[in-house]
Protein backbone atom coordinates (compact mmCIF):
# COMPACT_ATOMS: atom_id res chain seq x y z
CA UNK A 1 0.00 0.00 0.00
CA UNK A 2 3.38 2.80 0.63
CA UNK A 3 4.39 1.95 -2.85
CA UNK A 4 2.21 4.22 -4.22
CA UNK A 5 3.81 6.85 -1.57
CA UNK A 6 6.69 8.86 -3.56
CA UNK A 7 7.52 12.11 -1.05
CA UNK A 8 7.25 11.16 2.39
CA UNK A 9 7.30 14.29 4.81
CA UNK A 10 8.88 13.70 8.54
CA UNK A 11 7.39 16.09 10.85
CA UNK A 12 9.46 16.43 14.51
CA UNK A 13 8.52 18.65 17.05
CA UNK A 14 12.14 18.82 18.11
CA UNK A 15 15.23 17.18 16.30
CA UNK A 16 15.86 13.54 17.26
CA UNK A 17 11.87 12.96 17.30
CA UNK A 18 11.58 11.87 13.94
CA UNK A 19 14.82 9.67 14.01
CA UNK A 20 13.47 7.72 17.44
CA UNK A 21 10.03 7.79 15.99
CA UNK A 22 10.15 6.05 12.65
CA UNK A 23 14.07 6.09 11.88
CA UNK A 24 13.88 2.42 10.69
CA UNK A 25 11.56 3.17 8.27
CA UNK A 26 12.89 5.79 7.45
CA UNK A 27 16.09 3.94 6.37
CA UNK A 28 13.94 1.41 4.53
CA UNK A 29 12.01 4.27 2.20
CA UNK A 30 15.41 5.73 1.47
CA UNK A 31 16.57 1.96 0.19
CA UNK A 32 13.20 1.77 -1.53
CA UNK A 33 14.29 5.21 -3.28
CA UNK A 34 11.55 7.34 -1.59
CA UNK A 35 11.82 11.30 -1.74
CA UNK A 36 12.07 12.16 1.79
CA UNK A 37 12.16 15.68 3.44
CA UNK A 38 12.93 16.04 7.54
CA UNK A 39 11.28 19.24 9.18
CA UNK A 40 12.40 19.68 12.95
CA UNK A 41 10.57 22.60 14.36
CA UNK A 42 13.40 23.26 16.81
CA UNK A 43 16.55 22.69 17.57
CA UNK A 44 15.73 22.83 21.36
CA UNK A 45 18.64 25.14 21.87
CA UNK A 46 17.24 26.18 25.64
CA UNK A 47 17.47 22.48 27.00
CA UNK A 48 21.16 21.87 25.12
CA UNK A 49 23.13 20.52 27.84
CA UNK A 50 25.70 23.21 29.97
CA UNK A 51 28.90 23.46 28.48
CA UNK A 52 27.43 22.29 24.69
CA UNK A 53 27.63 24.57 22.03
CA UNK A 54 23.95 26.01 21.54
CA UNK A 55 23.19 24.54 18.12
CA UNK A 56 24.66 21.28 18.86
CA UNK A 57 21.14 19.36 18.56
CA UNK A 58 21.05 21.13 15.04
CA UNK A 59 24.80 19.70 14.04
CA UNK A 60 23.48 16.27 15.32
CA UNK A 61 20.53 16.18 13.09
CA UNK A 62 22.28 16.64 10.13
CA UNK A 63 24.71 14.17 11.36
CA UNK A 64 21.55 11.63 11.95
CA UNK A 65 20.01 12.44 8.74
CA UNK A 66 22.61 12.14 7.03
CA UNK A 67 23.15 7.96 8.62
CA UNK A 68 19.54 7.56 7.74
CA UNK A 69 20.54 8.70 4.03
CA UNK A 70 18.00 11.93 3.72
CA UNK A 71 19.55 14.57 1.56
CA UNK A 72 21.28 17.26 3.09
CA UNK A 73 18.60 20.06 0.92
CA UNK A 74 15.59 17.86 2.79
CA UNK A 75 16.58 18.85 5.78
CA UNK A 76 15.30 21.45 7.75
CA UNK A 77 15.80 23.00 11.56
CA UNK A 78 13.35 25.42 12.70
CA UNK A 79 13.46 27.78 15.14
CA UNK A 80 10.78 27.49 17.50
CA UNK A 81 11.57 27.91 21.46
CA UNK A 82 11.30 24.45 23.22
CA UNK A 83 8.22 23.72 25.21
CA UNK A 84 6.78 26.70 23.61
CA UNK A 85 5.13 25.50 20.73
CA UNK A 86 1.70 26.48 22.17
CA UNK A 87 2.70 30.41 21.69
CA UNK A 88 3.32 29.93 18.06
CA UNK A 89 0.65 27.73 16.72
CA UNK A 90 -0.84 29.94 13.89
CA UNK A 91 3.35 30.30 12.78
CA UNK A 92 3.41 26.62 13.10
CA UNK A 93 0.47 26.34 11.01
CA UNK A 94 1.77 28.76 8.95
CA UNK A 95 5.44 27.13 7.59
CA UNK A 96 3.05 24.06 7.59
CA UNK A 97 1.18 25.40 4.48
CA UNK A 98 4.21 26.35 3.40
CA UNK A 99 6.01 22.99 3.54
CA UNK A 100 2.75 21.57 2.47
CA UNK A 101 2.83 23.63 -1.29
CA UNK A 102 6.77 23.60 -1.25
CA UNK A 103 6.72 19.23 -0.71
CA UNK A 104 3.47 18.02 -1.71
CA UNK A 105 4.25 14.87 0.57
CA UNK A 106 1.79 11.94 -0.14
CA UNK A 107 2.50 10.55 2.96
CA UNK A 108 3.47 12.64 6.22
CA UNK A 109 4.60 10.83 9.55
CA UNK A 110 4.27 13.07 12.34
CA UNK A 111 3.57 12.94 16.55
CA UNK A 112 0.70 10.60 17.59
CA UNK A 113 -2.70 12.50 18.44
CA UNK A 114 -2.68 10.70 21.77
CA UNK A 115 1.34 12.06 22.59
CA UNK A 116 0.91 14.48 25.48
CA UNK A 117 4.33 16.97 25.55
CA UNK A 118 2.62 20.26 24.15
CA UNK A 119 5.41 20.92 21.32
CA UNK A 120 4.38 17.56 19.75
CA UNK A 121 0.60 17.96 20.62
CA UNK A 122 0.81 21.10 18.35
CA UNK A 123 2.82 19.34 15.82
CA UNK A 124 -0.01 17.09 15.74
CA UNK A 125 -2.89 19.04 15.77
CA UNK A 126 -1.42 21.61 13.33
CA UNK A 127 -0.08 19.12 11.05
CA UNK A 128 -3.84 17.67 10.82
CA UNK A 129 -4.71 20.96 9.48
CA UNK A 130 -2.14 21.68 7.26
CA UNK A 131 -2.17 17.64 5.47
CA UNK A 132 -5.45 16.90 6.56
CA UNK A 133 -5.66 15.77 2.32
CA UNK A 134 -3.00 13.22 2.93
CA UNK A 135 -2.20 9.88 4.56
CA UNK A 136 -0.91 10.26 7.46
CA UNK A 137 0.54 8.32 10.36
CA UNK A 138 1.36 8.83 13.58
CA UNK A 139 4.69 7.73 15.15
CA UNK A 140 5.19 6.15 18.54
CA UNK A 141 7.37 7.89 21.92
CA UNK A 142 6.50 5.58 24.12
CA UNK A 143 7.24 7.60 27.30
CA UNK A 144 4.91 10.78 25.82
CA UNK A 145 1.87 8.73 24.58
CA UNK A 146 -1.45 8.06 26.65
CA UNK A 147 -3.27 5.67 24.74
CA UNK A 148 -1.40 4.75 21.50
CA UNK A 149 -3.22 2.52 19.17
CA UNK A 150 -0.86 0.16 17.15
CA UNK A 151 -2.97 0.57 13.76
CA UNK A 152 0.07 0.17 11.93
CA UNK A 153 2.99 -1.58 10.93
CA UNK A 154 6.15 -1.28 8.49
CA UNK A 155 8.25 -4.05 8.85
CA UNK A 156 12.35 -3.12 9.31
CA UNK A 157 15.40 -5.23 8.79
CA UNK A 158 18.28 -5.71 10.96
CA UNK A 159 20.08 -3.06 8.74
CA UNK A 160 17.95 -0.78 8.92
CA UNK A 161 17.15 -0.52 12.55
CA UNK A 162 21.12 -0.65 13.05
CA UNK A 163 20.77 2.12 10.55
CA UNK A 164 18.18 3.97 13.32
CA UNK A 165 20.23 3.21 16.28
CA UNK A 166 23.17 4.77 14.50
CA UNK A 167 21.28 7.80 13.62
CA UNK A 168 20.01 8.41 17.46
CA UNK A 169 22.99 7.76 18.72
CA UNK A 170 24.39 11.24 17.12
CA UNK A 171 22.51 13.08 19.65
CA UNK A 172 25.37 13.08 22.36
CA UNK A 173 23.08 15.88 24.32
CA UNK A 174 20.38 13.44 24.95
CA UNK A 175 23.05 10.61 26.35
CA UNK A 176 21.88 9.35 29.82
CA UNK A 177 18.59 9.17 28.38
CA UNK A 178 17.32 5.80 28.13
CA UNK A 179 15.95 6.12 24.82
CA UNK A 180 19.08 6.32 22.85
CA UNK A 181 20.45 2.94 24.04
CA UNK A 182 20.69 0.54 21.55
CA UNK A 183 18.73 -2.29 24.30
CA UNK A 184 15.73 0.41 24.10
CA UNK A 185 15.83 0.38 20.37
CA UNK A 186 15.94 -2.83 19.71
CA UNK A 187 13.60 -4.03 22.54
CA UNK A 188 10.80 -1.86 20.98
CA UNK A 189 11.74 -3.32 17.24
CA UNK A 190 11.22 -6.92 18.79
CA UNK A 191 8.30 -5.87 20.99
CA UNK A 192 6.70 -4.51 17.70
CA UNK A 193 7.67 -7.29 15.43
CA UNK A 194 6.21 -9.84 17.85
CA UNK A 195 2.96 -8.14 17.30
CA UNK A 196 2.92 -9.02 13.63
CA UNK A 197 4.72 -12.21 13.31
CA UNK A 198 8.39 -10.45 12.02
CA UNK A 199 11.34 -10.25 13.73
CA UNK A 200 11.46 -5.95 13.99
CA UNK A 201 8.64 -3.45 13.22
CA UNK A 202 8.01 0.31 13.61
CA UNK A 203 4.19 0.84 15.12
CA UNK A 204 2.31 3.98 13.72
CA UNK A 205 -1.30 5.24 14.34
CA UNK A 206 -3.15 5.78 11.48
CA UNK A 207 -4.66 9.43 11.49
CA UNK A 208 -5.68 9.29 8.57
CA UNK A 209 -5.42 7.16 5.31
CA UNK A 210 -6.33 8.20 1.64
CA UNK A 211 -6.35 6.37 -1.17
CA UNK A 212 -6.22 8.17 -4.33
ZN1 LIG B 1 10.28 15.90 21.20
Amino acid sequence: MLDHKKRILILAPHADDGEFGAGGSIARFVEEKKEINYIAFSGAEKSTPKGMSKDARRKETMKATAILGIKRDNVEVLKYPVREFPHYRQDILEDMIRIENDIKPDLVLLPAISDTHQDHQVIAAEGFRAFKKTTMLGYEVPWNNLNFTTSAFIHIEERHLETKINAVKCFITQLGRIYVTEDFIRSLALTRGVQIGTKYAETFEVIRWVVK
